[in-house]
């Protein structure tokens, strides 16, 4: 038997604790079933896996099609593509969130524009969409961050009536509803991640793109597989090579039965520290309904390091998601500074991460709990 280097102490006290553990999340999943499915089958791309899922995902999101892409920059990229954004297009987007929307209107050749959060959600403010609407963009991307719709409805109404298209950005949001509508069914696209710590995560990269509209399905499918139009007939620009693999897509079939428990298992643990943290000086989630998956569970604090580094020595894992702003990344030049997104800088500079995933135990959120409380304790609150 292998011996783990921290044996003969108490197991709960010495276990570290990670911002996520695949092994936890999977641990009821049948993976082997569906991946054994595949290999007898012989079929590796674009077959019987891929086609269900698709047909399954939509369904459950509420819209009439889904395409799967490889991962979901490339799910943004391609809503790009299909929306007919290009070179020198401008497109508005948060600036917080972790510069995936802004990979992918680069990729395209158009350029970002950032429109301030809203200091409570730390979503993209619908105000601050209003307010940039002067520079004539060719597209909106609202990211649910953390797993929080946006005000969906209200950006959908601004950008509707100047003509413009919504793409949402799913990949933190799986299955977050507001009235009978979920994430992705709102806007003209909604992109999805798949990647392994997200709500619905394969076991390796995959991604997708949801929309009501059949000819932007069309286009879609034929953007992931080289502009094909029929096989080796290239009548779209723009296409690449972006599938997923059988593989992914059965493991896929196989977990999306249990996403809304697992987003409950996760808000409930969020409702657990929303409860213990209240008099600590630090901003928690707003709110913990339904229109949040729970994806991340991202408090805001002063002194952000020190207290990263106590729960460090305490065997407690934090992130965060994510510390440098979109306009101020260096890769890029932006024609927005510092200063000009005021609280979303702010927000970059507070926020942490702290563990909330399927599978965490109650005596592994309670020791986080201890841990944040003892800290505070120790700086006299
Ligand atoms: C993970 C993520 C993406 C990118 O997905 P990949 O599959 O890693 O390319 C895009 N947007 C947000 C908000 C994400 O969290």
């Amino acid at each position: 038997m292998r011996t783990l280097p921290n044996s003969g102490m108490n197991p709960g006290m010495s276990q570290k604790i990670p911002l996520f553990s695949a092994q936890a999340a999977n641990a009821a999943v049948d993976l082997l079933g569906p991946a054994k499915r595949v290999l007898d089958s012989h079929w590796y791309i674009l077959g019987r896996e891929v086609t269900e899922f698709e047909r399954e995902f939509a369904n459950y999101c509420g819209v009439k099609n889904c395409v799967t892409t490889a991962n979901g920059t490339d799910a943004l990229e391609l809503a790009l593509r299909a929306l007919g954004v290009g070179p020198g297009d401008k497109v508005i987007l948060a600036g917080n969130a972790g510069f995936y929307g802004s990979t992918a209107v680069r990729l395209v050749g158009a350029i970002p524009y950032y429109a301030d959060i809203d200091p409570q959600t730390l979503n993209i403010a619908a105000d601050g969409i209003r307010e940039a609407l002067t520079i004539n963009p060719r597209a909106v991307i609202a990211t649910h961050l953390y797993g929080r719709l946006a005000d969906i409805e209200t950006i959908i109404d601004i950008s509707s009536q100047a003509g413009i298209p919504v793409i949402e950005d799913c990949a933190q949001a799986h299955g977050a509803f507001r009235g009978d509508r979920r994430a992705g069914s709102f806007g003209e696209i909604g992109c999805f991640s798949f990647y392994p710590t997200k709500n619905l995560g394969a076991l390796g990269d995959g991604g997708a793109v949801v929309c009501r509209d059949e000819s932007i399905a069309a286009r879609l499918k034929k953007l992931r597989q080289y502009g094909w139009e029929t096989k080796y007939v290239v009548n779209v620009p723009g296409g690449r090579n972006s599938r997923i693999d059988e593989i992914q897509a059965a493991i896929l079939r196989e977990k999306l039965p249990f996403l809304d428990a697992w987003n409950s298992e996760r808000r409930a643990i969020a409702a657990k520290y929303n409860s213990a943290f209240s008099g600590l000086p630090v901003q928690c989630p707003s709110s913990l309904d339904v229109d949040y998956a729970a994806h991340l569970y991202v408090i805001q604090v002063d002194g952000r390091e020190h207290f990263r580094g106590f729960l460090e020595d305490q065997g407690i894992a934090t992130d965060i998601h994510y510390p440098v702003p979109d306009h101020l990344q260096p890769a890029y030049q932006s024609s927005q500074k510092k200063g000009d997104l005021p609280v979303t800088e702010r927000a970059c500079a507070r926020v942490v991460s702290l563990p909330c995933f399927p599978g965490l135990g109650p005596e592994q959120v309670d020791r986080v709990i201890e841990a944040v409380r003892s800290y505070f304790e120790q700086r006299g609150f």
